[in-house]
């Protein structure tokens, strides 16, 4: 639909994400609206339907939804399912001939990102990665400071995303094979992704650690991990990530000041300041809303695509190599 004025969206997936923060966010975007579900829990068919004015003929399982090519009215297929079953449902949305949005991360390898990346290309379909921040204000001061420096050059970055996991050992983010892998994959993406906004630049290489304090909980996934990451021109980065303590921080150290966001990878208000007293401050909107538009604009009418799957794909393999680095010391990212 180039000349729709809003572009129909399919959620897949409808857990906590889809329900409590991307059909919300949906309800005010100017864009897109919330056209279709895809579920595996029959229950949520009528929920959903009932509450969003969803028709039938848009509601599908996971065994159907390649029927979706035939309905126009979905125009982007927005993939919220655990991560390791990113890929799969990517590939059959873009084989379906359907814009792609795949959540963080983009899937659990390089190999898979790139037969996402491969499978969108060959149909002739967007795709983009659920980075949220990369379409909020709060980041585009960052990426502002690092690039006009009224503050000078960076020299160090230092960011933090963690929290404090409990509750069903079972959960899918702590069973390998669904999640394919525990905080760095969850939360350590978004460090990963401020690292390098805040730099201006991708690592060169990494040296990465890994602790457990609580492994009868996080038998099969990773509990904490920090690393140390070179950017080119000496610039140092540092990131902690972690399911066993609270931290969600961006410093960046300019050769003449600073600048701080805390909170910084939640969703909002996020709250900033820089060395010279002043607060970074923005009216809150809701994240999700912005990101979604900035992909049906880019879309209809070619604007800058903020999250492409390339993004994804570099912070896999900066994961892969903070894994690597982890089972066998410093490692160079290729
Ligand atoms: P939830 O566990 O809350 O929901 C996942 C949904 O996926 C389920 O409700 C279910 O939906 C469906 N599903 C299908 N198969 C399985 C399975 N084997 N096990 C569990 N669920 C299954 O996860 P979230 O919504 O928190 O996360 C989903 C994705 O979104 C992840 O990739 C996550 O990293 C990402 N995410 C991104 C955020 C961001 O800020 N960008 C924030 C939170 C999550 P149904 O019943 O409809 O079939």
């Amino acid at each position: 639909g180039k000349d729709k004025k809003k572009l129909g969206i399919a959620l897949v997936g409808l857990g906590g994400y889809s329900s409590g923060q991307l059909a919300p966010g949906l309800q005010d975007a100017e864009n897109c609206y919330l056209a279709g579900i895809v579920t595996g829990t029959p229950a949520k068919e009528k929920e959903w339907m009932e509450k969003y004015n969803i028709p039938k003929k848009n509601v599908y399982n996971y065994e159907n939804f390649d029927s979706i090519a035939k309905n126009k009215d979905i125009d982007i297929v927005y993939v919220v399912l655990p991560n390791s079953m990113h890929a799969e449902f990517c590939i059959r949305a873009a084989k379906a001939g359907k814009h792609v949005i795949c959540e963080k991360p983009m899937a659990v390898s390089v190999e898979e990102c790139d037969s996402i990346i491969h499978a969108c290309n060959e149909a002739g379909v967007k795709l983009a990665v659920g980075y949220r921040m990369q379409s909020d204000p709060y980041t585009k001061e960052i990426k502002r400071l690092v690039k006009e420096k009224p503050y000078g050059d960076v020299r160090y970055v230092s960011s933090d995303a963690g929290y404090i996991s409990g509750g069903n050992p079972d959960q899918w983010r702590l069973n390998h094979a669904l999640s394919g892998g525990g905080a760095l994959m969850n939360m350590g993406v978004y460090s990963i992704q401020s690292n390098i906004y805040g730099t201006g630049q991708n690592p060169i290489s990494v040296s990465a650690q890994e602790f457990s304090s609580r492994p009868e909980y996080f038998k099969d996934t990773d509990e904490t991990i920090t690393a140390q990451m070179e950017f080119p021109n000496g610039v140092v980065g540092n990131l902690y990530t972690s399911h066993n303590a609270n931290a969600n921080r961006l410093f960046v150290s300019f050769e003449k000041g600073w600048a701080e966001l805390n909170p910084c990878h939640s969703y909002g208000p996020l709250s900033g300041r820089t060395s010279d007293g002043n607060e970074i401050k923005f009216p809150h909107q809701s994240m999700q809303k912005l990101q979604m538009d900035d992909f049906a604009k880019h879309i209809m009418l070619g604007t800058t695509n903020y999250a492409p799957g390339e993004m994804g794909k570099r912070d896999m393999i900066i994961v892969e190599a903070i894994y690597k680095s982890i089972k066998e010391g410093g490692t160079k990212i290729p």
